[in-house]
């Protein structure tokens, strides 16, 4: 086991040859943002939900360009190369830094519904065209949120965990049934690592102080996985890493959660070391140091209502 480290070390390098690359249409710079067509379709104007939403978020199109840069910059950011003079990096690290070349899904449309549904929110695609996005929100919520200090901070961190999945790669494309999905809560927890980068931490995430205090299973989802992918790229592997794991999706897929037969498993490929290891190492740096800043006070509320088995078909 190789002790915490603020470089990236994996066991091979997965640097992408240009020539190889996928069906998907890679946007050019990892800069660029993303310029989908925006709708906005509010099914009940009548709701008090629709007026508070409208008065949370009053430019719909500057807050989305603001989450969707958040998402550049936190999925698709490649790692950069550590100078010799850095503190953080090993004098005698020789592994050469792992790098990617983003490859921005072709979202052409977002589409946000303020609805009455139960629930939070909930992301599909469209029947016809997986590139045309819709992201439903319950206006119901809605109101919930106005209850919080901070409401604006509220829905606009649900609406940034909702354009990650729209933004997030799952599996190569059109690999049908070929490569194993990855866990909903790896694909959740994704999710909410944006947003907790982002900075809006919801009142109800508690952030673990010790090993007993993590969720029960790595891929708990949501800010469970969240705090633990934080900790990936914070602490143990370093800026880029949940970027390198979301291309690594698009790229060869979920492949291998575990070794198997001499085969290198997905997490160490990409890390040096399987999941189990690197889940209790997080629980090892949770038990020495204790949590990390900004935790707030716990909440109940309900998270969001399509389950990542309904919504993985759809986005994909
Ligand atoms: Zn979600």
């Amino acid at each position: 086991m190789s002790p915490p480290s603020a470089t990236i070390s994996p066991a091979t390098t997965p640097q992408h040859d240009p020539n190889s690359e996928d069906p998907n249409k890679p946007i050019d710079t990892p800069t660029k943002l993303p310029r989908p067509k925006l709708r906005f379709h509010i099914n009940d104007l009548r709701h008090p939900g629709s007026n508070a939403f409208i008065t949370l978020v009053p430019n719909l199109p500057s807050t989305v360009d603001n989450t969707l840069a958040a998402i550049i910059e936190h999925l698709y950011n490649p790692p950069r190369p550590p100078k010799h003079d850095e503190a953080c990096t090993p004098i005698t690290s020789k592994a050469p830094t792992p790098t990617f070349i983003p490859s921005v899904p072709a979202t052409r449309s977002v589409t946000v519904f303020l609805r009455d549904i139960d629930g939070v929110a909930y992301t599909t695609g469209t029947e016809l065209d997986d590139d045309h996005k819709e992201i439903h929100i319950s206006l119901q919520y809605i109101l919930t949120a106005m209850k919080l200090s901070n409401p604006r901070a509220e829905i606009v961190g649900v609406l940034t965990h909702e354009l990650v999945h729209c933004y997030q790669h799952t599996a190569p494309r059109q690999s049908g049934d070929s490569v194993p999905s990855p866990p909903g809560g790896l694909i959740e927890g994704i999710a909410d690592f944006v947003r907790l980068k982002a900075g809006f931490i919801p009142p109800h995430w508690k952030r673990p102080s010790c090993a007993k205090e993590r969720a029960e299973k790595w891929d708990q989802g949501y800010q469970h996985t969240a705090f633990f992918l934080e900790w990936l790229e914070d602490v143990r592997i370093g800026r880029g890493a949940i970027g390198m794991l979301n291309d690594r999706l698009l790229r060869v897929g979920y492949m291998g959660e575990e070794s198997e037969h001499g085969s290198t498993s997905f997490w160490e490929e990409l890390f040096g070391l399987g999941i189990k290891g690197l889940w209790d190492e997080y629980g090892k740096h949770l038990d020495k140091h204790g949590k990390m800043p900004t935790d707030r006070h716990s909440g109940n509320w309900e998270d969001e209502i399509a389950t990542p088995s309904e919504w993985l078909p759809q986005n994909a």
